[in-house]
Parts: structure tokens; sequence; C-alpha cells
């Protein structure tokens, strides 16, 4: 066969089965577990975005938007990144309104990434970087994130590991930070690692940022395409879902140099067009509502990691630093298994409660065997319910 059929699918997609976010939320659903697996807040976003959704919705933003996305949204998107980020961007050439963050990404690869074309990620990776690789034709290449020696820092990656992977036929260099799952804020220093590579070797780097303002402890998120000589080679891309807790309403952006977005919005144009009408306007409101916005929803978020973290300690598990994102790791060897994906299947049965094996996101199966995750962006209420199953549980 030398192209997928009706029958048997896309050939790239033969190693990938159903999603593990699909699969754990169903247990979830199917076990009455508490759902800790699939990074989804349980609360909605604020009144003032939802009510904007509403107005839009009644006032003639039903029909398609422009290839781009409604003017409204590109202008506050460019506002944002100049006020948040450093970063000049023009709303009409250089931003694009896509579904989510992922069609940015998968945009963004199909774009640049050619048959045979190497794309660098760091492991563990979110789920959809290695689908839509293998859709563009393209192969991936992991480095490896590694948890902290002394148990306190961040994961980390080796430098000359990272240098030792590019080559001939790398096109790019697949960053996200705040780094989901680890919960891994890449510093200034590193980026500039990455940066001064990819620059050196001629490399675009797509940056998936959608964790941006989800940050704790004093870490601040810094975007690689305000580093130097990284303007022109990278496309940055977010997404309204986590800030603003519409994961469900699925408007995402890109912003990227004009010759990078021509080439983003001819593919993007044929995989949905458009997308969100009605959310358009309202995810601007929001992009709107201003430094202590972002700092309360930050804010409001370490308080539930730490809460979630201690319940995790108690339970016997090693835990990681969380420095931003959705989630925080565990070890679960001190529970006397390394089989994260089995740990997982059976922990609804076991303690009513759903987490993801974050062996799934490792090519390197041995690295992150032992590795689960899970998710504190939950309401009080099931956080304290998922302390007491922990509880009884250890
Ligand atoms: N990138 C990362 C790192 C994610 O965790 C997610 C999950 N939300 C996405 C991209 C996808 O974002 P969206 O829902 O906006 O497509
Ligand atoms: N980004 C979310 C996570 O990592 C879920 C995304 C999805 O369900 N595809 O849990």
């Amino acid at each position: 066969m030398t192209a997928g059929s009706a029958r048997t699918g896309h050939p790239g997609l033969a190693e990938f089965g159903e999603t593990i976010f699909a699969t754990m939320s169903e247990l979830a659903t199917r076990t009455q577990a508490v759902n800790l697996g699939q990074g989804f807040p349980d609360s909605d976003g604020p009144p003032e975005v939802l009510e904007a959704a509403a107005d839009a919705l009644r006032n003639g933003f039903n029909q398609y938007p422009p290839l781009s996305g409604h003017q409204v949204l590109r202008a506050a998107i460019a506002e944002h990144q100049r006020t948040y980020r450093g970063l000049e961007v023009d709303a009409d050439s250089e931003v694009l309104v896509t579904a989510g963050a992922t069609e940015a990404l998968t945009a963004s690869l199909m774009a640049f990434v050619g048959h045979g074309d190497e794309v660098i990620m760091f492991e563990p990776y979110y789920d959809s970087y290695a689908a839509a690789v293998a859709l563009a034709g393209g192969v991936r290449r992991v480095v490896t994130l590694r948890p902290p020696d002394d148990g306190v820092g961040a994961f980390g990656f080796e430098l000359d590991e990272l240098r030792a992977t590019v080559n001939d036929r790398t096109r790019v260099l697949l960053l996200n930070t705040p780094h989901n799952p680890t919960g891994k804020v890449f510093t200034r220093t590193e980026l500039m690692q990455l940066a001064e590579i990819a620059c050196e070797r001629d490399l675009l780097v797509i940056a998936d940022e959608v964790y941006e303002h989800l940050t704790f402890d004093g870490h601040q998120h810094i975007s690689i395409a305000a580093l130097p000589g990284m303007a022109d080679r990278t496309i940055t891309i977010s997404s309204a879902g986590k800030t603003f807790s519409v994961t469900g309403w699925k408007i995402g952006w890109a912003c990227a140099a004009p010759p990078l977005m021509q080439a983003i919005r001819s593919v993007k144009q044929y995989l949905t067009f458009v997308n969100g009408g009605p959310f358009q306007p309202a995810v601007a409101v929001g992009l709107g509502l201003g430094a202590a916005y972002f700092a309360g929803v930050a804010a409001d978020l370490q308080a539930r990691r730490d809460r979630l973290r201690a319940s995790l300690t108690n339970a016997g598990f090693v835990t990681f630093a969380s420095q931003g994102t959705y989630f925080t790791t565990v070890d679960i060897r001190p529970l006397g298994t390394d089989d994260g994906r089995a740990f997982c299947l059976a922990l609804p049965e076991r303690a009513g409660l759903v987490a993801i094996p974050s062996v799934v996101f490792y090519d390197t199966e041995p690295e992150g065997r032992h590795l689960v995750r899970f998710a504190f962006c939950k309401s009080d209420a099931v956080l304290d319910q998922a302390a007491e199953r922990l509880a009884a549980f250890s």
C-alpha cells in the first residue's frame, strides 16, 4: 500500500490510537471517578467574557469571520503581545485566529515540514505534536526533559543532547513553555541557548505558549520570539482556552512574520477556513481585562496546585514542583510500582480517581514509565474530594 485508504486510514497515523484525553475522560465518566486527567477547568470563565459572547450571538457575529479572524480580536492579540511579551505584531499581516492552538500547531507544521524533514521536540510532549508531524510527513526527534535530581528544581535538558539532535534535515524546533505535562517554565538562559541553536542552524521555532499566563512563585513566561534574532523565525501560538477557562470555545492564534504567516494561512484555509465567530469578539474582551486579571488567575491556580500537591505528598508520591500550567507530575515508585500506565488504568477502581500516565507523552519509554500527571485546575470541592480519596488510598 502506498497511501492511506478508506479502510486503513493515513499511514502516518498508524502508530496512534485514541488520544489519552478521550480515553481517560471516558473512563472517569464511566467509573464516576474524580477526573484529574484531562486538563479542563470545572468553572466558567470571567462573566464579562461570557457576556460578550452572548452579545455577539445576538448581534450579528453568526456568519463566517474573515479568514484571518475578526479584526477586533486580531487587534487585541497584537496589543496583548505588545503589552505582555514585548513583541510588535501587525494585526493585519502577522496574526491568524485558529481553531484552538491545535489548529495553529498543525497548520504551522504542515506549512513548513515536508516529507522526511525533522522536527525536534522535548519529551514529554503534548500528544497532538507527534500526530501533526506525522500528518505532515515529517520525522520527530526528541530531547528528554528529566526531573531534577534534588526533586526541588525544574525539569531540565542536556544542551549537548539537543545540539547532537540537530542535523541537516532539521527544520523546526517545537517548544512548549510553560510546559505540559511537567509544569516547567523555560528560563531566559535556556531560551537564549535554544535561540542560539536556531539562529546557527537556521531553524524555525514553533512556540506553544497556551499556558503563558499560568505561572507560579514568581516564574515569568518569556516568549522566545522576543529574543535577538528570533522575531522572523518564530511562530508564537497561544489560545484562549486556558487563560479564560473556555477550553470548549477552541479559539487560538498564531503570530508570525508575514512570509511565515502567509504559508500558515494557506494551510489553515483548507483545514477549517474559520471557526467560532461569536467567541472571537468575546476573547478580545478577555485579552483586554488587564494585568490584575491575569495575575489573579495565576494566584488562584497556584493555591490549587499547593492543595493538590499536599494531598499527593501525603499519599506517598514523590512530587515535583510545578512552575506553571494546569499540571503537576509525580513519581509513583514509592507506592511499589513503576508502571504508570497500569497504575492509571487501575486508579479509578482503587481510589475513584483519574490521572494521566505520562509515558504516553514519551518516545523513550523508560524515561516516563514511572511518572503520572495530575491536573489541579479544579474546584475546591473536587480537590477536597480528591484529597479524601488520596488519603484513603495511601
Ligand atoms: N498545547 C498544549 C501544550 C496544550 O496543553 C493544549 C491543550 N489545551 C493545546 C496545545 C491545545 O490547545 P487548544 O485547546 O486551544 O487547541
Ligand atoms: N490540553 C489538555 C491536556 O493536556 C487537553 C487537551 C485535549 O483534551 N485534547 O489535558
